[in-house]
C-alpha cells in the first residue's frame, strides 16, 4: 500500500496569492508553513510600517487559509521561531511534523533564492520549487530578448509584452490601440493646484498589536506609524478596494500628472498599489484588467493616454525590472560603474536638511513609508548620484524606507535606473537635473532656503553646481553620449570663472554634506 506523503509548503512574507493553485483544494496531509523572522526584519533597517504592513497582511493570510480549512503553522515574532534562520525552522518544522516532502514557492530575492537552493541540497527528503503564479513574464525573459550584452531596451521588451498579453493591442494583434505604444509626450505636467486630488476611501487597520510585538522583539526599526489607523492594505480585499478606487478616481488623470511634485500633496493621483502588488495579494492581471475596464466603461473620461501610462507601468516597467535582477544577479549587486564612495548624510534618516524638496521628500517617506516615483528618482535619487554617494548606500537606504521595497525591484531601480552604477544596463543616460527641473515639476523652490536660480555664491542651490561637477568629473565617461552630448557643449561654452566658480562652490559642498 502506498504510504501517503506529509508535506511541508513554506510561504514567505511577499508570496499572498490567494490565486494560487497550491489553495484550489485542501488536504490534510499538507501544511503550510508562514513565520515572522529576525533574519528578514534584521537583514536590513526597515521603516517600521514595511514590518508591521508585512506581519499584518501575513497574518490576515494565514487566518484566511486556516478558514478555508488549510492546515496552518504561523510563527510571530515574538516567538523563539522567530531567532531561527530560515533553514533551521525548516528543519525542525520537517522533524516535528514527519515531513516527507518538501515545496516552496520560488523566492523573488536572490538572497532567499540562494539559501533555499543550498537547503535543499542538504535534504534528505524530496523537495520540488513552483512558480508564484503571479507575474506576467518568467525571471530569464528579458535575458533571452536581449542575448549576450545587447542592451536590453524597456521599450522593446514593453512592446512585446503588449503583444503577449494582447493589452490594447487592434485585433490584429500587431497594432497598438490608438496607433502609439507610448503617450509619454502627452503626460507629465506640472501641478499647480488643479484638478482636485480625490480622497480615496482608505483601509483603516489597528497594527497596535503587532507595533508591539515588534518592539517586544526588540526589532530595530525607524519611522513613523500611526498603529491604530495604518492606511495600507493588509488584504486582498482591501487591495482590490484600493484598486477600484484608484481606477474610479485617479486614473483619468494618472499619466497627465505622475511627475509632478507637490508639498501639499504626497501621493497625487498615484494608485498606491506597489504593497499589494509586491505581497501578491493582487496580480498584475487583475490591475491592468480593472484600469482597462474603467477605461472603457468612462465614456471617454479616462483617456488612452491616461490608461497607456498606467498599464506601462505594470507590464512594462515592473515586469522589465524582475528581468534585469534575475537576469543580471549576482553580479547587478555589485556594481558602481562611476566609482562613488561617499556616505550618505545623516539628515537622510530625519529630512533635516535646508534643501526644501530632499526634506520634504524624506519627511513624507518618514511619516508615510512611500514617496512617488519622480521623488526617488529626480529628488532623493538624484541628489544621490550628484553627490557621488556608494550605490551600497543608496541600496540600502531605498530598501529600508519603503513600504514596497523588495530587492528584486528596489535594486535595478536604486543601483539601475536611479545611481547609473550599472554602467547604463537599465538606463541609456543618468537621470539627473539641477534645481529647474525641480522648479518645473513642483512648487519646492518658492518656500526653499536655497536660491534655484543660482549656481554658485551666497544660498546657490546645491543640485546646480552639483550638477555641473558631475558631468565636469565623469567627463570621460558621459562626453561621447549622444544623449548627453549638448550639456558638454553648454558646459564648454561656460565662462570659464563662471564654470570655475560653480565646480569650487560644488567641491565645497561635498567636503560636508551635512551642513546643507
Ligand atoms: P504608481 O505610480 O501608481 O504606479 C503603478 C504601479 O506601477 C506601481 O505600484 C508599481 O507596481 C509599478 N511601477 C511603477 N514604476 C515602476 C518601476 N520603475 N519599477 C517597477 N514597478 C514600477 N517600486 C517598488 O515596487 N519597490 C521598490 O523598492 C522601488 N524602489 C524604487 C527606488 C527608486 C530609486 C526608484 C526611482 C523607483 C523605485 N520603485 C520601486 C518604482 C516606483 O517608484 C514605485 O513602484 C512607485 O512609486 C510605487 O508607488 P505607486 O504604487 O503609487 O505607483
Ligand atoms: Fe531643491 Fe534647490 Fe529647489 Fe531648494 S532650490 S527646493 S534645494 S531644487
Amino acid at each position: 500500500m502506498k504510504v501517503k506523503q506529509k508535506v511541508l509548503r513554506l510561504l514567505l512574507g511577499d508570496q499572498l496569492n490567494a490565486g494560487h493553485s497550491w489553495f484550489s483544494k485542501t488536504d490534510s496531509n499538507v501544511i503550510y508553513l508562514m513565520a515572522e523572522m529576525r533574519q528578514e526584519t534584521d537583514y536590513t533597517r526597515h521603516h517600521i510600517q514595511k514590518v508591521a504592513g508585512f506581519f499584518a497582511a501575513m497574518r490576515a493570510f494565514a487566518e484566511e487559509l486556516k478558514h478555508q480549512g488549510h492546515t496552518v503553522i504561523s510563527h510571530r515574532i515574538t516567538s523563539a521561531q522567530a531567532k531561527l534562520t530560515l533553514p533551521e525552522l525548516l528543519l525542525q518544522t520537517i522533524r516535528e511534523n514527519n515531513i516527507t516532502r518538501f515545496e516552496y514557492q520560488l523566492p523573488d530575492e536572490w538572497r532567499l533564492d540562494t539559501q533555499l537552493k543550498d537547503f535543499c541540497k542538504s535534504l534528505s527528503i524530496p523537495f520540488s520549487s513552483h512558480d508564484t503564479e503571479h507575474f506576467l513574464s518568467d525571471r530569464d525573459d528579458l535575458r533571452n530578448l536581449f542575448p549576450g550584452n545587447r542592451k536590453p531596451l524597456m521599450e522593446t521588451f514593453y512592446r512585446k509584452m503588449r503583444v503577449k498579453t494582447g493589452v490594447l493591442m487592434m485585433s490584429d494583434g500587431k497594432t497598438p490601440e490608438g496607433g502609439k505604444w507610448n503617450y509619454d509626450a502627452e503626460n507629465r505636467k506640472a501641478w499647480k493646484g488643479k484638478p482636485a486630488v480625490p480622497v480615496l476611501q482608505l483601509p483603516v487597520n489597528n497594527v497596535s498589536e503587532i507595533v508591539a510585538e515588534i518592539k517586544k522583539a526588540g526589532v530595530d526599526c525607524f519611522g513613523e506609524i500611526d498603529p491604530v489607523g495604518f492606511q495600507w492594505p493588509v488584504t486582498r480585499q482591501q487591495s482590490l478596494r484600493l484598486l477600484g478606487e484608484f481606477c474610479d478616481h485617479s486614473l483619468a488623470y494618472f499619466g497627465m500628472y505622475q511627475d509632478a511634485m507637490h508639498t501639499d500633496e504626497s501621493f497625487l493621483f498615484h494608485s498606491r498599489l506597489s504593497f499589494a502588488l509586491n505581497t501578491k495579494m493582487i496580480s498584475p492581471t487583475e490591475v491592468v484588467t480593472h484600469a482597462l475596464r474603467a477605461y472603457e466603461n468612462s465614456n471617454g473620461v479616462i483617456s488612452l493616454a491616461q490608461t497607456e501610462g498606467f498599464i506601462r507601468q505594470i507590464i512594462g516597467w515592473r515586469e522589465y525590472a524582475r528581468g534585469i535582477y534575475w537576469g543580471w544577479m549576482p553580479e547587478f549587486a555589485q556594481l558602481n560603474f562611476l566609482g562613488h564612495q561617499r556616505k550618505l548624510p545623516s539628515w537622510f534618516w530625519t529630512g533635516e536638511t535646508k534643501m526644501n524638496c530632499m526634506s520634504h521628500a524624506i519627511k513624507q517617506s518618514l511619516q508615510h513609508a512611500y514617496a512617488h516615483h519622480i521623488q526617488r528618482l529626480m529628488v532623493t535619487g538624484n541628489f544621490m548620484l550628484l553627490a557621488g554617494i556608494h550605490p551600497d548606500e543608496a541600496d540600502a537606504w531605498y530598501l529600508g524606507i519603503y513600504i514596497d521595497a523588495i530587492e528584486w525591484v528596489e535594486m535595478p531601480n536604486t543601483r539601475g535606473m536611479s545611481q547609473f552604477a550599472d554602467g547604463g544596463i537599465v538606463g541609456t543616460k543618468p537621470y539627473v537635473s539641477s534645481a529647474n527641473y525641480i522648479n518645473k515639476m513642483s512648487n519646492y523652490c518658492g518656500t526653499c532656503f536655497y536660491d534655484h536660480q543660482k549656481r554658485h555664491g551666497e544660498k546657490a542651490c546645491p543640485f546646480n553646481s552639483l550638477y555641473w561637477n558631475f558631468y565636469d568629473r565623469h567627463r570621460d565617461v558621459f562626453e561621447k553620449n549622444p544623449r548627453i552630448g549638448m550639456m558638454y557643449q553648454l558646459l564648454n561654452k561656460m565662462p570659464s570663472s563662471e564654470k570655475a566658480d560653480t565646480i569650487e562652490y560644488a567641491e565645497k559642498l561635498l567636503e560636508d554634506l551635512e551642513v546643507l
